[in-house]
């Protein structure tokens, strides 16, 4: 068995930014993602090139180690559904 067919069955495979629907990567679960686990295959990936698996709290565990196990794991983040667009005020170079 390759790598990729373990891959597939072990979670969705998930480019770039995290699809609408925004739940854990491990096969078979919809729990609501509240991880991103950023990991990069350099067999096959540019080394800045990150792919992304959500996870939900049960199983960031599962899907991290199964990354590191393969020396894939990158990092992990938190996972926010909806960003809040960071606080910039108008003023430009206000003075300290
Ligand atoms: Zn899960």
């Amino acid at each position: 068995m390759s790598f990729f067919d373990a891959l597939s069955q072990a979670g969705k495979d998930q480019d770039a930014q995290a699809a609408p629907e925004a739940v854990c990567s491990r096969k078979g679960c919809r729990a609501p993602a509240a991880w991103q686990v950023l990991w990069n295959n350099p067999k096959i990936h540019t080394p800045e090139r990150r792919k992304i698996w959500l996870a939900c709290p049960e199983h960031r565990d599962w899907l991290e180690d199964y990354l590191r196990q393969r020396s894939f794991w990158k990092e992990t983040v938190p996972f926010d559904p909806a960003p809040e667009p960071t606080a910039d005020p108008d003023t430009p170079g206000a003075p300290a």
